[in-house]
């Protein structure tokens, strides 16, 4: 197959593509940033968004008077661009940012505890053996060795000891990926903590030479500090969204699904399929495609780079399923102050996680009531979110009466599953992204933006949309 561009018969092209808009599809936080930095820098664009709303998995939820985030609820303040965003938006008033994110806890054995925050605490820290703190103590002594295709069990195991491996590491990539660290592939589920060992040669020796560079440095002091920050809005993350419909107006096609893409002279000619399964066509200069992998096989494709896009298409997710269970703030609900707590795969539960939601931001619950928010499935019980017809009610309920000690029943129940929540980076990632590099190539103008490129949170998603702008911008 040869490199040239992927163009129909100049004389199959109607209209004058060069001068038609960026055309934008998907409207989750990846289309939505390219959207927003195009339109920003005065180019003419079209969003195309399937659904009848914008945000994609972003969803917030009054109900009752708690405020449920149904998709992401945790959002760092990574990305100076999204930031950027959203000062450009008016939201910067609106903005809240959580409160108590230090104090983090695992489970082991059935109990909860801290995650320590210093050395002494670490030193007297339950949530390790002697000797597991001994074997992660000597981390700075072991050899770097070669990352190519290591997953992220065998690279932290190696570094720091089966048993940190298993009551550190394997919990947190649960509550950020819901992934299986025997699967995900280190250097692209992780590039900050394989960068800090590439560079430091160890994970201790990097962690303390960027505190140390930090506390030399002010600017960065507060950089590391603010991008550390996680924020949210009083009615949830979906005011973001929100007020980018506002902001793009009648740019926006909303209840409209793209069928087709085929690349013609100076662009793009694409069907569009309305609700009523009315379609039509609409010529596009270039093309940010922004729908989730698996949404993929669902747009025809030219000939050209059909392959790419099957291998695209089967970027892996895992499925997740959510519990926001609001309860009256008495007993044990009490000591549930701070952001959450994370429960290790060795300690065999249906819960991956729970977040202290009302205790991480203000009005999250009615008064005197509490809200958590409970994950379970994921890579590590894919059929408590796949196979079951009713959600696991009864075996989320045991594991918090038997871990926290909550005994009454919920007051407020939100249930909510996603068969494709979160895109893994596993063993292999590089292949995806050649499709990529594949795919861009040989259509110049269509770009890809999505979770499952480079990065799977809201900031690394969103960044993936504003690159795909900046490619468009500087053609
Ligand atoms: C349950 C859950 C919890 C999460 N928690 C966090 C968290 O706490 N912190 C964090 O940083 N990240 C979190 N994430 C990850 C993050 O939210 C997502 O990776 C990111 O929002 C995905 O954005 P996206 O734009 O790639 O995809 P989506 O949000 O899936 O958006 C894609 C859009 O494309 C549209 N679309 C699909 N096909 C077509 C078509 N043919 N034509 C037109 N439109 C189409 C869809 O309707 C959708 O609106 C979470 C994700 C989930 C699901």
């Amino acid at each position: 197959m040869g490199r040239e561009r992927c163009i129909l018969a100049a004389s199959d092209a109607q209209g004058n593509a060069e001068q038609s808009p960026v055309i934008v599809i998907g409207g989750g936080i990846a289309g939505l940033a390219a959207a927003w930095k195009l339109a920003r820098a005065g180019k003419k664009i079209r969003l195309i968004e399937k659904d009848r709303r914008l945000g994609g998995v972003i969803r917030s939820l009054r109900k009752d008077g708690f405020l449920i985030e149904e998709g992401p609820n945790t959002v760092q303040n990574h990305s100076d661009e999204l930031g950027e965003m959203r000062r450009a938006l008016g939201l910067e008033d609106r903005l809240l940012f959580a409160t108590g994110t230090e104090k983090k806890y695992l489970v082991r054995f059935g109990r909860v505890h801290p995650v320590p925050t210093g050395v002494l605490s670490s030193v007297t820290s339950p949530l390790l053996s002697l000797r597991g703190k001994v074997r992660l103590a000597v981390e700075p002594w072991v050899k770097p060795f070669p990352l190519a295709g290591v997953s992220a069990e065998e690279f932290i195991r190696r570094r720091i000891g089966r048993e940190g491996y298993e009551r550190l590491f394997e919990p947190v990539v649960a509550g950020i990926y819901a992934g299986d660290p025997r699967e995900m592939e280190m250097r692209y589920a992780f590039p900050k903590l394989t960068a800090l060992v590439e560079n430091s040669g160890s994970l201790i020796r990097g962690a303390v030479e960027r505190m140390r560079r930090a506390r030399r440095d002010r600017a960065l002091q507060k950089r590391q500090k603010r991008q550390a920050m996680i924020f949210s809005f009083p009615e949830g993350l979906e005011e973001l969204p929100r007020a980018v419909e506002k902001f793009l107006g009648d740019r926006l096609l909303l209840g409209t699904r793209a069928r087709k893409i085929e690349p013609i002279d100076h662009g793009f000619r694409l069907t569009l399929e309305k609700g009523d399964g009315m379609k039509e066509q609409v010529f596009g200069s270039d093309v940010v495609l922004a729908v989730p992998a698996h949404a993929l096989s669902g747009i025809e494709m030219p000939p050209e780079v059909r392959k790419a896009c099957e291998v695209l298409a089967g970027a892996p997710y895992a499925p997740v399923g959510i519990a926001a269970l609001g309860y009256k703030d008495q007993g044990p609900l009490r000591r549930l102050e701070g952001f959450g707590v994370l429960v290790p795969a060795v300690e065999r539960r249906s819960i991956l996680g729970v977040l202290f939601s009302s205790s991480l931001f203000p009005e999250r619950a009615p008064r005197g009531m509490r809200l958590l928010t409970i994950f379970y499935g994921g890579r590590r019980n894919p059929e408590m979110v796949l196979d079951e017809k009713e959600f696991p009610r009864e075996a989320i309920l045991r594991d918090l009466q038997e871990i926290f000690g909550i005994e009454e029943e919920p007051l407020f129940e939100h249930w909510i599953r996603y068969p494709k929540a979160i895109a893994q980076y596993l063993l292999g990632h590089g292949r995806i992204l050649k499709a990529q590099e594949r795919l861009e190539a040989r259509c110049p103008g269509l770009l890809l933006a999505g979770s499952y490129l480079t990065g799977a949170s809201v900031p690394a998603t969103a960044d993936s949309g504003f690159r795909a702008a900046e490619k468009i911008l500087s053609r």
